[in-house]
């Protein structure tokens, strides 16, 4: 603590007390803690408290908005099963990091927002602070656990507490409520130092039921159209050789998540990706690994599904109450994945692959033709570019460059890059998670960059990126290797609609016409280039990975290319009533 000390004389000025501050245990608690980064948006009362941490040899990335920031400590969690940090300002910066705060939850990522706060006496007895608001009671329901801190001397313990509740069992968000008091609260700095706590073992082993695993082995071995669906819960695990292990032993097709792609490569022989409707239509038997029968799993039953009653499920997860939450599960399997499939792989014993081969060979030729269908979609060489032929080129780039990390948000532009974009390795494919929210793009490209080192492309339709945009700044200054491709097709959705009263505004889901984005990028000293054809597109984008400048490629496509809030177009009421 030396560094965090300060010479104070007592009354009798024959003794000098060491002291420290709250600032300075809030960084010394992380650090303990191996946090080493912090994301956030300096202000009152937590100004100081990012300089010192700068000071203190964090690295402190500031945004430009605290949601951005948020996003980018969450999926800096996802990335390293670490809790990454968002420090806010009061009331709103609070308010505009909790969305993040909230989708990290709902996305299972660990993350601890911490927001600096008004004075407890003035906001319980509502008698009007500057940014007055009982940030507590109104995160609470939002996140996975919520604290605050009152005392210099908790403040090891309030850390210790926020770390273990956003990484043990499901991780998840969680709140750190710090008043602008408690960071200028002195004491004693030895005590400061003993009151600190490190974690230890902050996410256990959660290891399974033989019985569990053996209930599920009896089912997966009494498959005749076995498949496992591997979610992003299994890629945060961290145990891609057990994974991969586990899956090529039994032979049966995989089919990832969107986030889970890459965790086996989506050109392996066993991947389902391409004959998506056909596995989930005719499987038998379904192991989850890490996925919730949630919407985009249709929650397990309907058409999506085939006949009614025609699957049994078996499911990994961490979280006992997911279990039976849609339909019924025959065989839960509750520990952490890694554990779990490690006991799965054991008691498979050395029998050869337990998939019967005339489903996998099924499975394998409808695969084939949906690649075969789809081959001459992404060669179209057009101006302006259709979806399918600016994707095409992505597609050469990421086979040709498997540890660049693709970030990923829109609505057509999400669709149809989730399909067309293979990966090849774990934790690359980054996109708009469980609640299919815009404005991750951003948050997430920087902290991919600084969390992995590795070059980053985040294909974005114009609509998404607005959410964000404005990081592209953030990306400039600390010179990150990110090239962002905006999808821009004039609109939402498409931007031919018109204005039905045939007024002077535009269409409510309309952009400016033939907007430049890439001047965005200019005029904060990184590179933008204008691309009508894939060909301009794949130069452009390979020019930036190469050189690992912050790049904007304003990828111009055919306003009319896009479909009603893409493949999602279902959830979207539409009015019969409405004129056209
Ligand atoms: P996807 O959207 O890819 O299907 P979900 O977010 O719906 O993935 O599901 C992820 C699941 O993984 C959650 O139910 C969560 O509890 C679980 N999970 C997260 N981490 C682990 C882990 N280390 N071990 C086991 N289960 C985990
Ligand atoms: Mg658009």
């Amino acid at each position: 603590m030396s560094t965090a000390t300060l010479k104070v004389a007592t009354e009798a000025d024959t003794q000098v007390e060491d002291l420290t501050d709250g600032f300075h245990l809030v960084i010394e608690a992380l650090k303990l803690n191996g946090v080493d980064t912090i994301y956030g948006v300096p202000g009152i009362p937590i100004t100081d408290l990012g300089r010192m941490a700068q000071a203190a040899g964090m690295r402190v990335i500031s945004f430009r908005h605290e949601q951005n920031a948020g996003n980018a400590a969450a999926i800096a969690g996802f990335l390293t099963k670490k809790p990454g940090i968002c420090l806010t300002v009061s009331a709103p910066g609070f308010l505009n990091g909790l969305t993040a705060l909230a989708n990290a939850t709902t996305n299972c990522f660990p993350m601890i927002l911490i927001s600096g706060s008004s004075e407890r006496e003035i906001v319980d007895l509502q008698q009007g602070d500057y940014e007055e608001m009982d940030q507590l009671a109104i995160a609470k329901p939002l996140c996975k656990a919520a604290f605050r801190v009152l005392h210099a001397a908790d403040i090891g313990i309030g850390v210790a507490r926020a770390i273990r509740a956003a990484v043990s069992g499901r991780p998840g968000g969680v709140y750190l409520d710090l008043p602008a008091k408690l960071f200028a609260q002195v004491m004693n700095a030895e005590a400061g130092a003993k009151s600190l706590v490190k974690v230890i073992d902050p996410a256990p082993a959660q290891i399974p039921d033989p019985a569990a695993v053996k209930r599920a082995l009896e089912v997966l071995k009494s498959a005749k159209r076995p498949l496992i669906i591997l979610g992003k819960g299994a890629a945060y695990a961290q145990a891609d050789e057990a994974i991969r292990g586990f899956v090529e032993k039994t032979g049966v097709p995989f089919l990832p998540m969107s986030m889970a792609k890459g965790l086996l490569p989506d050109t392996h022989p066993q991947c389902a990706g391409a004959a998506r409707s056909t596995v989930l239509k005719e499987a038998d038997v379904v192991m989850l690994v890490g996925a919730r029968l949630n919407w985009l799993l249709s929650h397990g039953k309907g058409k999506t599904w085939g006949e009614p009653g025609s699957k049994r499920f078996i499911q990994i997860d961490i979280e006992p109450k997911e279990m039976d939450s849609n339909v019924e599960i025959v065989a839960p399997v509750v520990g952490d994945i890694g554990s779990c499939i490690a006991a799965l792989a054991a008691g498979l014993g050395h029998d050869g692959p337990s998939a019967p081969a005339d489903w996998v060979a099924t499975v394998r030729a409808k695969r084939e033709e949906n690649v075969a269908k789809m081959a001459p979609k992404l060669m179209k060489n057009t101006a302006p570019m259709d979806f399918h032929g600016a994707l095409g080129a992505l597609r050469t780039i990421i086979k040709e460059r498997p540890d660049a990390i693709l970030v990923n948000e829109g609505a057509n532009t999400l669709d149809l890059a989730r399909g067309v974009i293979d990966m090849y390795q774990p934790r690359k494919r980054l996109d708009v998670g469980t609640w299919g929210v815009m404005g991750i793009g951003m948050g997430f490209a920087v902290a991919a960059a600084i969390e992995t080192g590795k070059p980053v492309l985040a294909v974005e339709g114009d609509s998404a990126f607005g959410f964000s945009g404005m990081e592209i700044e953030t990306i400039c200054r600390y010179n990150l290797p990110v090239c962002v491709v905006v999808f821009n097709n004039n609109g939402i959705y498409r931007g031919t609609d018109v204005n039905p009263t045939g007024g002077s505004d535009v269409a409510t889901t309309v952009f400016v016409k033939d907007a430049r984005y890439d001047k965005m990028m200019e005029a904060f000293g990184g590179v933008g280039v204008q691309a009508t054809t894939p060909d301009e597109l794949a130069r452009a984008v390979n020019a930036a990975m190469d050189s690992g400048k912050p790049t904007l490629v304003n990828a111009v496509i055919d306003p009319a290319a896009g479909s009603e809030s893409g493949r999602i177009g279902n959830l979207n009421p539409q009015s019969v009533l409405r004129k056209k």
